[in-house]
């Protein structure tokens, strides 16, 4: 039997604030163990949450950027459950009345552009951490690390419009963009900072009714989610033609192993016995508070993209890495407000200085070359001062000395020979020197041409100006 794989993400998103969602700790990653909590992220009785306004901000700022729907009028609720690290023993999260709804993100397929609806965004705090001892029995542990508890994430849930793994990681991939260029999240994944769960049914094709899913909890790469849907996709595929059925569970992915494996059963929402959060009042959006996040938003990286593509004329191809970052479009940019040569700059960024930063696990925000330096050698080049081989050579020089371009050309006598009398003069005595192959090349042995030019090369010690000289070349060797 032939199926078709049905799947649904709630990503998680750490919001970037300094401090937590209802108290005033730190949200630093990396701590001691318990040095960023207080009375109210440890859930001690009697102590009232304050939201953080700044939270509200991000999530606003992310559901601008998805063209959802903003409720300016949104409720929170307690999910009751218990968990070793939720110390209050529910988590404060929103129900009934998110924050945002309806909106949607453009995917690239291989089928072309493919709109995700994008069914809720609601706010709510994070949990902690448990730390699991390993060793003989005696010695092993289990220690909660609360400084995570009640740090700000919103949870995006997609529709049901995802068709394979491949899409998936599109989807997640498109999404972190956005959240990372609007600054609302960090995007480090290994962190935990950006993180989904999937939601994975599969039905026989033509098909409408959609299957049972299976829940796989807390993915963090790109690979793993690519791994665990598609093991997903086998081992229900298998079930079913075996005559068994899909029941819905959470179930865990073992990276290690590559492999699901089944957690717990799947909770109704019932179960959690959702209320409205006492101790809050409704969050009532200000329109001035809207007005400024949407005065405010930066370019998304998709307008960003074709914007790239009619502004500078450059191929899909080059704007698509371009613009991978927003730091990584500005250097670009502003290499080519210098330059004025959007195709040849686009090259150099594309080429050498990614290559570099990738030989140094670089980042493009700390790239010891400036855009300006930069600038000045593609210039030279488009001019034909150096030719492409010494541009190589002085892009090393000046990527690791912070000197300019024209330095390093003038300190290594590197200029190129562009001067029409010179390179003829040049050319006479190595056709005069090499009879036979001239002769050749006039009975029309037309590639000897390569060797003429590797000839005056040599000569020149590839200071020579190639277009020149294959242009001289051929007037000269026609006799
Ligand atoms: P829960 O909190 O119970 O997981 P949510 O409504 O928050 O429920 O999320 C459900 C997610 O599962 C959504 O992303 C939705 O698109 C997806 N989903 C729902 N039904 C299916 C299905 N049959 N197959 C795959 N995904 C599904
Ligand atoms: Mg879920
Ligand atoms: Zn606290």
């Amino acid at each position: 039997m032939s199926y078709e794989t049905v799947i649904g993400l709630e990503i998680h998103v750490q919001l970037a604030t300094e401090t937590k969602l209802f108290c005033g700790c730190s949200t630093e990653f990396g701590a001691e163990p318990n040095t960023q909590v207080c009375p109210v992220c440890l859930g001690m009785p009697g102590v009232l949450p304050v939201l953080n306004r700044r939270a509200v901000e991000f999530a606003l700022r992310t559901a601008t950027a998805l063209d959802c729907t903003i409720n300016t009028r949104s409720v929170f609720s307690r999910k009751n459950y218990f968990y070793p690290d939720l110390p209050k023993g529910y988590q404060i999260s929103q129900f009934t009345e998110p924050v945002a709804e309806h909106g949607h993100l453009d995917i690239e397929t291989s089928e072309g552009t493919k709109r995700i609806g994008i069914t809720r965004i609601h706010m709510e705090e994070d949990a902690g951490k448990l730390l699991h001892g390993e060793g003989a029995e005696e010695d092993s542990y289990s220690f909660a690390d609360l400084n995570r508890a009640c740090v700000p994430l919103i949870e995006i849930v997609s529709e049901p419009d995802i068709r394979s793994a491949e899409e998936a990681v599109a989807y997640m991939k498109a999404m972190r963009d956005i959240v990372v260029y609007t600054g609302v999240c960090d995007g480090n994944m290994e962190h935990g900072s950006f993180r989904c769960d999937a939601n994975v049914s599969i039905r026989p094709v033509g098909r409408e009714k959609f299957g049972t899913r299976a829940e796989l909890k807390n993915i963090n790469s790109f690979k793993f989610v690519k791994d665990a849907i598609e093991y997903e996709e086998q081992r229900q595929a298998d079930l079913l033609d075996e005559g068994g059925t899909v029941v819905q569970e959470t179930r865990l992915f073992d990276s290690a192993k590559g492999i699901t494996v089944s957690m717990r059963s799947k909770e109704e929402a019932h179960d959690y016995r959702y209320f409205d959060e006492p101790d809050l009042l409704p969050l009532v959006v200000p329109g001035a508070m809207l007005e400024e996040v949407k005065a405010t938003m930066p370019e998304l990286p998709r307008a960003k993209r074709d914007r790239f593509v009619s502004e500078y004329s450059i191929p899909e191809y080059d704007a698509g890495v371009l613009t991978a970052t927003r730091a990584l479009a500005d250097y670009y940019e502003a290499v080519v407000k210098e330059t004025k040569e959007p195709k040849a700059s686009s090259n150099w960024v594309m080429g050498e200085v990614l290559r570099v930063l990738k030989e140094e696990n670089r980042d493009i925000t700390d790239c010891p070359l400036e855009p300006k330096r930069l600038a000045e050698l593609v210039t030279m080049v488009k001019g034909g001062k150096i030719n492409s081989n010494m541009a190589k050579e002085v892009f090393e020089e000046i990527y690791k000395s912070g000197k300019t371009a024209a330095e390093v050309v003038e300190a290594k006598g590197m200029t190129q020979i562009s001067d029409e009398g010179e390179l003829v003069s040049q050319i006479d005595s190595i056709i005069a020197a090499n009879p036979d192959e001239a002769e050749r090349f006039r009975g029309g042995e037309v590639k000897l041409q390569g060797f003429f030019v590797g000839q005056i090369m040599k000569a020149t010690r590839g200071q020579a100006n190639p277009q020149i000289v294959n242009k001289l070349l051929k007037e000269r060797l026609k006799g």
